[in-house]
């Protein structure tokens, strides 16, 4: 199933439209999205018999899109973690060395906005870097390969957006807080289940600027740490906690490994794609 966040309010995709889920839960379901996940297992169970019983949603009314404005599928996460250097080319262009250990840090929660949000660029050099975003569904604490799928409730698109002077300038890299500039965690549109992908750990993703420039392209099955492996390392040290995200890393491609560099400018408009995940589109705008 997909789901959105349409102006804070919990949206199960139907073939042509959204269904308003604390509508067609009678309220045992919603508003919040974020509520979902206080149980993930028992809104899926439900959804699944809705969709079965009642697939056009008829019963219910469906949420107006056009012009609706769309917020993160998870606006609250008690915990999003990233990785960085998670891709072979982009550890290369970045000129470091693979890494043993996957190198995590936060986007902190203030960060996150949504599909076809704006973004007002800080004073800086503003990177894009387009990520596949797993959003945990069940409690995971020490996770092994066998089961770490089953504690991810979906993915999303995501942009770990990056001021690259704050980030790498100082005494020791600041990757939390150079990545949480309001707006610089657009996710979205729709947080999509894991059963709805022919095969998750292989997805083309990529962003480009909307009049045409192809920034990024690679798949998912690039990972040096892939999807799996993340959820064991992650989950070795923390719990991880439904409603939480995890960012995955980039592919190569980003503006500050360029000759010349290359960073995000007003006017411009990041469109980020995962393949059957969906499009997430971002313009920028001046400080
Ligand atoms: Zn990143």
């Amino acid at each position: 199933m997909r789901l959105a966040n349409i102006d804070g309010r919990t949206a199960l995709r139907l073939a042509d439209g959204y269904l308003d889920v604390e509508a067609a839960s009678d309220g045992r379901f919603g508003p919040d999205p974020q509520g979902l996940f206080a149980d993930w297992e028992a809104f899926t169970h439900w959804a699944g018999e809705y969709l079965r019983a009642d697939p056009a949603g008829r019963a219910a009314p469906t949420t107006p899109v056009a012009g609706a404005p769309f917020g993160p599928p998870v606006p609250r996460p008690a915990q999003v973690f990233a990785v960085g250097l998670n891709y072979r080319d982009h550890v290369a262009e970045s000129g470091l060395q693979i890494p043993t250990e996957p190198a995590v840090f936060t986007k902190f929660p203030s960060s996150l906005t949504g599909h076809e949000q704006a973004v007002t660029l800080p004073e800086g050099l503003v990177d894009w870097e387009a990520e596949l975003v797993l959003v945990i569904g069940r409690h995971c604490h020490r996770a092994t390969r066998e089961t770490a799928w089953s504690h991810v409730a979906g993915v999303t698109v995501g942009q770990d957006l990056s001021e690259r002077r704050l980030q790498l300038t100082g005494p020791a890299p600041q990757f939390s807080l150079a990545k949480s500039y309001p707006g610089f965690a657009p996710t979205g549109p729709e947080l999509v289940t894991v059963d709805e992908l022919a095969d998750p750990d292989d997805l083309e993703l990529g962003c480009m600027l909307e009049d045409g420039e192809v920034l990024q392209k690679s798949r998912t099955s690039n990972m040096i740490f892939d999807v799996r492996e993340l959820v064991v390392r992650l989950s070795a040290v923390c719990p991880l906690l439904p409603g939480d995200l995890v960012f995955t890393g980039t592919p190569a491609g980003v503006g500050g490994a360029r000759n010349p560099q290359k960073f995000l400018a007003p006017g411009d408009t990041l469109v980020t794609w995962i393949e059957g995940v969906g499009t997430l589109r971002n313009p920028m705008l001046a400080p």
